[in-house]
């Protein structure tokens, strides 16, 4: 039985959606993010606000984006039809510049000059440094020096773009030490410097605001998928690091009871290895981080444990407090593929339909194909495609052998 929560209106006011998210923060930041809680909530239903942001996602994102049937891929599994929502053919490559762009939209309002922003993959990176250009604002992105050099197009595209790409040296100089170094540097520069981050987690009220602006993506999809199909989907699903792509996508479908969410994390070398980035799926006990309870990947101590992914996009030992609530509903499913789940899938794309997915993305498409064969013909399973492969093919190489 799925249960339908209606209506479902988290968060509440202070934040929590049931005992997640919240806003656990050093004093000095209070203010900042008690501003822009206020601002937010004054433009959000701002109808000039709200016109602009339909503007940008139509002229320079290229919203909408297509939903498209993966034909061949679907008669291959012999099953379920797959249609992928196409988040790749957005400008930057992926659904993070959705997000940018309302938050560089409400920077502006609030005559912020400064933006700053973590990245892991780059991704993030890539989308803040553009509208950063865009808007003629200064911009400031810190990334973990390992991600640096795994990541080097992503690193000078920021710089092409006009960027200051700051290595962060401390920790698993990986995504969640790049966090740490951003939300310092807004600690100091409070006036001046709005904090554009990149997923649907942290402080109140960045889960409710990144999950607003990634909505379109599922505004747009029960739109199409009534045009293509005459209905909606059977099931939704999408990949899950922070969550935004898979909040964007599965928020609008909460109260459509017919339709099942499924959340995919990166399962890494599986989940008995301890190697993978899987919070929700392998069981992880609540705590906080970047401001927040969640679920969260931790030893005996408290300790955040190293996560593994092959996608940096999903290395993240947390996830967003909405999903840590639809997970205790019931009202979303949450599953991990592995790496080499993740890169069969990957394959399976690039040669069925001439799409070549990124390996965040390539995991929700994991899950898909291995349910697909055991469904039948007339059901839908609706992934959700977050990005392009571009920026993955040196890691891809690497793992085939291939020397580009
Ligand atoms: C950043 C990224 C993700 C993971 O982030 P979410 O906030 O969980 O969506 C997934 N796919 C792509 C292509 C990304 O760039």
């Amino acid at each position: 039985m799925q249960m339908s929560p209606s209506p479902y209106n988290l968060p509440d006011a202070t934040g929590h959606f049931g005992p997640y998210g919240g806003v656990y923060m050093a004093e000095t930041l209070i203010p900042a993010v008690e501003e822009l809680r206020d601002q937010y909530l004054r433009f959000r239903d701002d109808p000039e606000f709200k016109a602009e942001f339909a503007y940008e996602l139509k002229h320079y994102v290229g919203r909408p984006s297509p939903i498209y049937h993966a034909r061949r891929l679907s008669d291959d599994l012999g099953g379920a039809q797959i249609y992928l929502k196409r988040e790749d053919l957005n400008h930057t490559g992926a659904h993070k510049i959705n997000n940018a762009i309302g938050q560089a939209l409400l920077a502006k309002r609030m005559g912020k000059k400064r933006v700053i922003a973590e990245t892991g993959a780059g991704m993030h990176g890539v989308a803040t440094a553009t509208v950063a250009a865009r808007f003629g604002m200064e911009c400031i992105v810190y990334m973990g020096a390992d991600d640096i050099q795994r990541q080097a197009p992503n690193v000078f595209r920021m710089k092409l773009l006009g960027a200051t790409v700051v290595p962060v040296v401390s920790g698993s100089r990986t995504l969640k030490d790049a966090c740490n170094e951003a939300i310092r540097d807004w600690v100091t520069n409070v006036e001046t410097t709005f904090y554009i981050f990149g997923t649907a987690a942290g402080p109140h009220p960045y889960p409710m605001m990144v999950r607003d602006f990634q909505c379109v993506i599922g505004n747009e999809a029960k739109v199409q998928m009534l045009e293509m199909a005459g209905r909606q989907p059977d099931a939704v699903i999408a990949c899950v690091g922070g969550g935004s792509n898979a909040i964007g996508l599965f928020h609008p479908y909460i109260e459509e009871a017919g339709v099942q969410i499924i959340g995919v994390e990166a399962g890494g070398h599986g989940l008995a290895s301890g190697q993978h980035a899987a919070p929700l799926t392998g069981n992880a006990k609540v705590g906080v981080l970047h401001g927040n309870k969640v679920y969260l990947m931790q030893d005996a101590d408290g300790q955040i444990i190293e996560t593994h992914s092959i996608s940096a996009g999903l290395d993240y030992p947390g996830v967003g407090p909405e999903h840590c609530v639809l997970k205790d509903l019931g009202r979303a499913q949450y599953v991990a593929a592995t790496d080499d789940e993740a890169l069969a899938a990957f394959d399976a794309l690039c040669r069925f339909e001439g799409i070549i997915p990124a390996l965040e993305s390539s995991h929700a498409l994991a899950h898909a194909i291995k349910i697909a064969p055991g469904l039948s013909r007339d059901q839908i399973l609706l992934v959700n495609l977050s990005g392009r492969g571009d920026k993955d093919m040196n890691t891809v190489a690497r793992i085939k052998g291939i020397t580009l």
